[in-house]
């Protein structure tokens, strides 16, 4: 017997309605949707307010990137904190307007304002996804498909056909997963903890990281960082000017800060061996502590 994991692991579920909204019915990539969504619909930006947009790092990076603002301006002005159910985890959101439909901010009658940068979730939608668990296989689960049928939502009668890998690659939205890939997998490994909350300077260390690519640039390059670990020339040229080379090498730096999963390398050199020793002596002197208690 299979279970779906609707509600989880959070933002991985792409969907930005109520489950009462989802049809039950698994679907894969190749299965076929009948549907189109454009200007000349009747319900055009029907879809834009009072909806639950997570934003991965990618999402906010374009965003940001499009309004030349920095993450505090756009916390400021369009975001929200909040802390996913099933990880503890520390995200950002986008902030409905405090009109009566809670309108989306970029949302204006001839359609979005920042459509080329939307949110993977804009994308996707009317296409969730979720993940699969077999009841009795601990570990069994893989990702599937669902639709959410909306009964404001006019573009099911539209007759234009897709599978829905081809819904997918039309909106861009296999790009927009490629790009958060790293940072899915850091949900997913915390979800796999449970109900375990972090320390605060772990999940200050999340949200930093995963939400200001300005601050984690700095803390590369201009800390001391390159002394510490050991990253190829050619990556760290790289990461100088893409600013998805340092995305994506910031998940791998969480990884590594959050579960000390081995994917840094530590130099070995004189300021790590100074680290080390230092770390040593703490981790001893707080033991001894302990012991007098
Ligand atoms: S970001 Fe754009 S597509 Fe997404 S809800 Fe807002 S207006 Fe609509
Ligand atoms: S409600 Fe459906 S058809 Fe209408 S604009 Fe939104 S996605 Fe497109």
């Amino acid at each position: 017997m299979e279970d779906m994991d609707l509600d989880g692991p959070d933002v991985v579920k792409k969907s930005r309605k109520k489950s009462d909204t989802v049809v039950p019915v698994k679907l894969t990539g190749k299965s076929r949707l009948t549907f189109n969504c454009h200007p000349g619909v009747k319900c055009f930006t029907a879809c834009c307010s009072n909806v639950n947009i997570a934003l991965p790092p990618y999402d906010l990076m374009r965003i940001k990137k499009r309004l030349g603002i920095t993450t505090a301006e756009f916390l400021k002005k369009y975001g929200e904190i909040e802390i996913l159910e099933k990880t503890l985890l520390p995200i950002v959101t986008l902030r409905m307007g405090d009109d009566e439909k809670r309108s989306c901010p970029f949302v204006t009658p001839k359609g979005c304002t920042i459509y080329e940068d939307r949110p993977n979730i804009c994308r996707y939608y009317p296409v969730g996804m979720a993940t699969l668990r077999k009841q009795g296989a601990e570990k069994g689960k893989d990702e599937f498909y669902f639709m959410v049928k909306e009964d404001h939502c006019k573009g099911f009668e539209e007759e234009k056909q897709w599978t829905i890998d081809e819904w997918r690659a039309d909106q861009q939205a296999d790009l927009y997963d490629e790009m958060n890939r790293g940072w899915m997998e850091v949900l997913i490994k915390k979800k796999s903890f449970g109900q375990h909350e972090f320390p605060d300077r772990k999940n200050e260390l999340f949200f930093k990281v995963s939400t200001d690519l300005d601050y984690f640039r700095m803390f590369v390059f201009e800390s001391s960082f390159l002394d510490i670990f050991e990253v190829p020339a050619e990556q760290i040229e790289k990461m100088r000017t893409d600013d998805v080379e340092l995305l994506k090498f910031s998940y791998e730096w969480l990884k590594h800060a959050l579960f000390a999963e081995e994917t840094m390398e530590l130099r070995d050199n004189e300021e790590v061996t100074k680290r080390k020793t230092k770390i040593e002596a703490a981790f001893t002197k707080r033991k001894a502590e302990s012991g007098k208690k």
